[in-house]
C-alpha cells in the first residue's frame, strides 16, 4: 500500500446510503453541532465520556460512510435540527411546544440513529464470535429496520413503516423522575446505540447532549410514550413529556457507570462489567435495577 503523502487523499468506497461508488467523505455518527457544542461548553476543553454504551461508538467518531451527495441530503435537516431545536433548547429552553413544518424532524432523527444502526450492524457482522450472538430473527428485524431507514433517506420511499421516531427533550421534571444523577449523564453526553432488550423490545437512542432521540424498531406491548412520538408532515412536541419502556434500563446503566467511574473504578474494570452486560442481556433483565422498574409501573 502506497504511503499517504501530506494531505488528505480521497478515499473511494461504496456509500453507505445510496450503495454507489465514490469519494467518501468523513462523517460523524453523532452530528458534529453536538460535540462542537460539548466542546466549547466543557471545562477542560475535552469532551467527557460520561460511559459507553452496549457497543460503543466513541464521542465524535469519524468515518468514511457516505458520498457527498448523501451527506448534502443530511445537511439540510441537521441544519434546521440545529437552528431550531438544538441551540434554542440548550439556551433557554422552550416555553411552549416545538413546532416544527415539514418533514425534517423525522428525516434528522431517523438520518442519526440510522448511522448508528448501520454501524452497529456491520460491526455484528465482522465479530460474530460473541458467546451469546443475537439471534437471527433479531438480526433479521434490525436489518430490515436499517434498509427502512435507508431506503426513507433516500426518498424511495415515503414512510418509515412499522418504525416510530420520538424525541425528548430532558427537562428538570424528567431528569429527577429518571436518575439521580442526571445533568451528569444526560445532559454532558453524547452517544448513540442500539438497545435490544429481546425480541419483542429493539430500540436505537441517540443522546443528543439533553435532547434524546429514540427510533423505536420493536416496541413493547407495555411502554407508554407521551407528547414525544415524531410525525413525518408537520407537527409540534408540547412541553410536557413522558416515558416509560424499557430503555430507561439502559439509561439508568449509563448513570450506574457514571457514578462506578466517580468511585474510582478502573476503566478496564468498567470495560469488563460492560461486557458482561452485554454478554447477558438476560441476566441483566433479572437484576435489581431492572425489577426496580418493572415495580414502579406496577404501582402506577
Ligand atoms: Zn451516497
Amino acid at each position: 500500500m502506497a504511503k499517504k503523502k501530506s494531505g488528505k487523499q480521497p478515499i473511494i468506497g461504496i456509500c453507505a446510503l445510496c450503495k454507489k461508488e465514490s469519494t467518501l467523505e468523513e462523517s460523524h455518527i453523532v452530528p458534529k453541532f453536538v460535540f462542537r457544542y460539548l466542546n466549547a461548553h466543557s471545562f477542560t476543553g475535552r469532551i467527557r465520556t460520561v460511559a459507553e454504551p452496549n457497543r460503543p461508538l466513541q464521542d465524535g467518531k469519524k468515518l468514511h460512510l457516505l458520498c457527498s451527495d448523501c451527506e448534502d441530503l443530511f445537511n439540510k435537516d441537521e441544519t434546521l435540527f440545529s437552528n431550531k431545536v438544538f441551540h434554542p433548547f440548550k439556551k433557554n429552553g422552550f416555553d411552549g411546544p416545538v413546532i416544527y413544518n415539514g418533514d425534517w424532524l423525522n428525516r434528522f432523527i431517523t438520518s442519526v440513529n440510522w448511522r448508528v444502526l448501520h454501524q452497529d450492524l456491520q460491526k455484528i457482522t465482522t465479530e460474530q464470535d460473541n458467546d451469546k450472538p443475537l439471534t437471527p430473527e433479531i438480526l433479521n428485524t434490525l436489518s430490515n429496520a436499517e434498509n427502512v431507514m435507508r431506503s426513507y433517506l433516500l426518498k424511495e420511499r415515503l414512510n418509515l413503516d412499522v418504525l416510530e421516531n420520538h424525541i425528548i427533550l430532558f427537562n428538570e421534571e424528567i431528569m429527577r423522575e429518571l436518575f439521580s444523577h442526571p445533568h451528569a449523564i444526560i445532559q454532558g453526553s453524547a452517544f448513540g446505540t442500539p438497545v435490544i432488550m429481546n425480541k419483542d423490545a429493539m430500540y436505537v437512542i441517540s443522546n443528543l447532549v439533553g435532547i434524546l432521540v429514540i427510533t423505536i424498531i420493536k416496541k413493547h406491548p407495555e411502554e407508554i410514550w407521551l407528547n414525544s412520538f415524531v410525525s413525518n408532515e408537520s407537527g409540534e412536541i408540547p412541553q410536557s413529556q413522558h416515558f416509560d419502556s424499557p430503555i430507561v434500563t439502559e439509561l439508568r446503566k449509563f448513570e450506574d457507570f457514571r457514578q462506578a467511574y466517580i468511585e474510582g473504578i478502573s476503566k478496564n474494570q468498567l470495560e469488563k462489567l460492560q461486557e458482561k452486560i452485554r454478554k447477558d442481556p438476560d441476566g441483566f433483565k433479572n437484576s435489581e435495577t431492572y425489577k426496580r422498574i418493572m415495580m414502579d409501573r406496577k404501582l402506577k
